[in-house]
């Protein structure tokens, strides 16, 4: 009998193909399954986080991303009269190397890590599909069924659900999705337009609605998108449609031709109960769909992957506590819930048809939003949160102080930031990272050697001298997704040893 895979991954859109990589990193057994013959090839999600750039560089991926995808840094709103400037992502993001919101397609993104997998040796499973889930004893029978009529049954220990908003994991889990669908209906273009300014995002904002043009690159230089008018009868999506609608917004002629892609599309604002169920995980649009506001969905569901990962990775080595995998839930289901929360503010203040905010949309914002982004404070902290830099896990039963926290800089469960410049790439490499700050005679070898033992392979240590974010002398471990687990003031290693105790078993 052959042994019980660690991990199977169901769905290999971003979430599973970046939750492969990671799990690759740690030598996991795994498959990754994925019921379409063939990659999906249309842009759909268009814009990379800074923080999802920051998450995928231990992985070798970031710069080939950056160098095929497009760094806008300006957003210009078109009103009736006047246009209105403003910076992107260029204030209050010094401690990250990818201070902007890069648009690239979906399909770039996709074949970028699908291609740092087969370096790898890892190879995506198409025309396979998961229908059922049995738990069996300690592990769960898969039974996957292959395009060609066969089927298969495959034991694992864990079954992770990056199989999309319609998740057969999540179904066969018995997790409920709790939600609503809006009624309006967009339409979205990948094409050509002559007469837009290139590289900046553009919107146009009437009392009817909103009308945006972003600067995709590949397939086509621009993305379209806009709301269906209210009450318009459901016709075939096409060029025709959409210059209409685009005259109805601009003053200035705009002509659109050569679409790579057009389709029209509901959309939803859906949570899972849960993320877990016993042996089931769920990340990625399984767990939480919303409207593309702040370009939010394929970023959250790569973080929610990386999140998981070394998790479930560590625990199949036997290396943590099965008690890691429930901070899972407790650190993902309240980023998803805040998303979902910000995602539909931001659509019902783009699409409401209430006098109210219709006054709101085209007077007060355009007036307010460039006072508002001059001052760094409020800039810092819009930026910080929809760049996905701002998510914490400071209340994770996995982050932790000492018994004297440091004055200032990063706290535990916030993420590492690259401050001073490279101590990301430093702490890069798999598994946890001790960070130690102050003057070496601090940190002598023997009251170290202790603390480490059973632990060096997945635990690396870095005296950091100048190169620290803390002032003075001060500790912390960095966990293997980027987050500060455990920080404290001082030289002391006894609060350190009982939280490595907790969550890093030794061999
Ligand atoms: C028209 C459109 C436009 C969009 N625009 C944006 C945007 O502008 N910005 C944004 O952030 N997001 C956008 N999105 C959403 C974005 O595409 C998703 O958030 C993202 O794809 C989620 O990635 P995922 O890997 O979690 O799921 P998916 O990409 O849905 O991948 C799921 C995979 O699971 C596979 N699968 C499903 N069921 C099974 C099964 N039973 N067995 C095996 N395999 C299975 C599927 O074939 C698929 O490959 C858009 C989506 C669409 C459709």
């Amino acid at each position: 009998m052959t042994a019980p895979l660690d991990v199977l991954v169901v769905g290999a859109g971003p979430t599973g193909l970046a939750l492969a990589a990671q799990l690759r990193t740690y030598g996991t057994t795994f498959r990754i399954i994925d019921r379409s013959l063939d990659r999906a090839h249309e842009s759909r999600a268009l814009a990379i986080q800074p923080r999802t750039l920051e998450a995928l560089a231990p992985f070798g991926v970031t710069d080939e991303l950056v160098a095929r995808g497009n760094p806008a840094m300006q957003l210009r709103m078109h009103l009736p009269h006047r246009v209105v400037q403003m910076q992107l992502f260029d204030i209050g993001l010094a401690d990250t190397a990818y201070p902007f919101l890069l648009f690239l397609s979906q399909a770039e993104t996709e074949s970028v890590l699908a291609e740092h997998l087969r370096g790898q040796g890892v190879g995506v499973e198409r025309g396979t599909e998961l229908h059922r889930l049995e738990r069996t004893g300690s592990t769960v029978t898969c039974r996957l069924r292959h395009s060609d009529g066969t089927e298969e049954a495959v034991e694992a220990m864990y079954v992770v659900g990056c199989d999309g908003a319609h998740s057969a994991v999540r179904a066969q889990a018995g997790i409920g999705f709790k939600g609503y669908a809006y009624p309006q209906t967009f339409l979205l273009a990948d094409l050509e337009v002559d007469g837009l300014e290139p590289g900046a995002v553009h919107a146009y904002m009437t009392g009817a609605g909103m009308l945006f043009f972003f600067p995709l690159g590949s397939p086509a230089t621009w993305r379209m998108l806009a709301m269906r008018t209210q009450g318009a009868p459901d016709t075939e999506v096409d060029l025709g449609l959409l210059q209409e609608i685009t005259d109805r917004y601009t003053s200035n002629r705009l002509v659109l031709h050569d679409s790579v892609w057009m389709t029209d599309f509901r959309l939803h604002n859906r949570g899972a109960v849960h993320y877990r169920s016993g042996p089931f995980f769920l990340a990625g649009d399984a767990a939480h769909i919303h409207s593309p506001a702040g370009a939010q969905g394929m970023n959250t569901g790569i973080q929610d992957a990386l999140n998981l990962g070394w998790k479930l990775a560590l625990v199949c080595r036997g290396r943590a506590p099965e008690e890691l995998l429930e901070t899972y839930e407790a650190e993902r289901a309240p980023v998803g819930g805040s998303v979902l929360r910000f995602t539909d503010r931001a659509f019902t203040i783009g699409t409401s048809s209430n006098p109210v905010v219709r006054f709101a949309r085209t007077r007060l914002a355009p007036r307010l939003a460039p006072l508002a982004l001059r001052a760094t404070g409020p800039r810092g902290r819009v930026f910080r949160t929809v760049s996905e830099l701002g998510i914490h896990y400071r209340r994770s039963p996995a982050s932790a102080s000492g018994s004297r926290p440091p004055g200032r800089g990063p706290r535990a469960g916030d993420r590492l930031p690259d401050l001073p410049r490279g101590l990301q790439a430093r702490t890069a490499g798999p598994g946890w990272h001790l960070l130690l700050a102050g003057p070496p005679h601090l940190w002598p070898d023997g009251r170290l050697a202790p603390v480490l033992a059973g632990r060096a392979d997945v635990l690396t240590v870095h005296r950091l001298g100048e190169q620290s974010p803390w002032p003075g002398v001060a500790h912390g471990l960095v966990r293997p997704d980027g987050y500060l687990g455990y920080v404290a003031r001082g030289a002391g290693a006894d609060a350190l040893s009982i939280y490595l105790d907790r969550w890093l078993r030794r061999v």
